[in-house]
């Protein structure tokens, strides 16, 4: 017998997720970015951005994330940090630290950010730099210290992978000199440069097992002076996320030139035309557009997820892992040890450790490091 069919009555979204620009001064191989962003040259005016945010929170958004790209490369963040809390949202300032001058957070503090969550690439500054392509480590230090002495709580995020996995007691040692009281480690998940670059990034399974290890050891030992959150990569686990909290649950993501998304990577399916805020009223766009209700529910669902009881906690997985692994954004995500095509991740990671047995730093494939819009 079937799994009940599941129609959720539309709830509204929670987070908004303005993403300012593409922009950004660095060029990470794991960027979730579009690859061919360097094509897109039209950002949203000021005035749009303080229209797209009144909207969202009349629908009841209530969290409000402002990321890149680099957000800080807008001259107006500060204006939009000030009408975002005016409205009463809580507010995240999501950064890579290059432009946290002293004076603008001053500012920001002032108009009542509430929160900011600061990348670093790696616990050494060779590999830091090397990533980013640029000679950054010394300045994100300097704009980790900064935030602390304007008392935010200190969120670090370091995207982990084949170069740095190793590096984890260190990353945490970092973390802990650093003051930091929340840190997420977050395996590359493959989108955007990072899919690009899959074979280059994907580590191995003794790697992510050890580095996991570490994590726990750490958490034992120091206790609660820091949350550590390790996410595992998805092409090691048997189970898919709930990716979104469901496609057009609670995530509303609006890319820098308006294009309104229901998760960052939604603009790789094809033929969805994914509707914008210039032309479409934010209301029209998450109740009624057939962008924002094409995977809502699970009529979309084929087997195994139709029949699935897991379905309504994992929606199936995500919808463009899905496709791009398998061509078809309506199949279980792959991820599945359910999932016919579930092989086709093992061997992935599998191709993937045997090119790169040896490489440190030199893979096999070079890298390609990500480009930057021409604006
Ligand atoms: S991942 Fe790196 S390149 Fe991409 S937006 Fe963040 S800091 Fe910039
Ligand atoms: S078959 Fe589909 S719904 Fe069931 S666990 Fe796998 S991805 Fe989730």
């Amino acid at each position: 017998m079937n799994a009940p069919t599941f129609r959720p009555a539309i709830a509204p979204p929670l987070w908004l997720l303005a993403e300012l620009t593409y922009r950004c001064p660095l060029h990470c191989p794991f960027c979730y970015n579009p690859v061919d962003s360097a094509n897109d040259r039209t950002e949203l005016t000021t005035e749009q951005w303080f229209d797209v945010m009144r909207q969202a929170r009349q629908l009841g958004a209530a969290q409000l994330g402002f990321s890149g790209g680099e957000p800080l490369l807008r001259d107006d963040l500060e204006e939009l940090v000030g009408e975002g809390r005016r409205l009463g949202f809580y507010t995240n300032l999501i950064t890579s630290g290059i432009g946290l001058t002293e004076s603008r957070l001053a500012r920001m503090k002032e108009l009542g950010l509430d929160h900011i969550q600061l990348s670093f690439q790696d616990s050494t500054r060779e590999l830091n730099d090397f990533l980013s392509s640029t000679k950054t480590f010394d300045l994100k230090a300097r704009v980790a210290r900064l935030i602390k002495q304007y008392a935010y709580p200190m969120v670090l995020n370091v995207v982990l992978h084949r170069f740095n996995l190793d590096h984890v007691e260190r990353i945490i040692a970092m973390a802990l000199e650093m003051g930091v009281e929340y840190l997420e480690l977050a395996n590359t998940q493959y989108y955007g440069w990072a899919l690009v670059n899959r074979d280059q990034l994907m580590p191995t399974r003794e790697q992510v097992a050890h580095a996991e290890s570490v994590v726990n050891a750490c958490r034992a030992r120091i206790g609660n002076k820091m949350r550590i959150l390790f996410v595992v990569p998805d092409y090691f686990e048997a189970r898919p996320k709930a990716c979104m909290n469901g496609w057009g649950g609670v995530f509303l993501g609006i890319a820098p030139d308006g294009t309104a998304l229901p998760c960052h990577a939604a603009r790789t399916l094809p033929g969805i035309d994914f509707p914008n805020v210039r032309d479409t009223r934010v209301k029209e766009i998450w109740y009624d557009s057939d962008a924002f209700n094409r995977y809502r529910g699970d009529a979309w669902m084929k087997d195994p997820c139709r029949t699935c009881d897991d379905k309504a906690k994992d929606f199936g997985g995500c919808r463009c892992q899905a496709y791009a692994l398998t061509g078809d954004a309506a199949n279980a995500d792959p991820v599945c040890a359910k999932s016919a095509r579930h092989g086709d991740v093992q061997a992935i990671v599998m191709h993937a450790q045997r090119t790169q047995q040896d490489a440190v730093w030199q893979p096999a494939q070079p890298i390609v490091f990500r480009k930057n819009p021409q604006k």
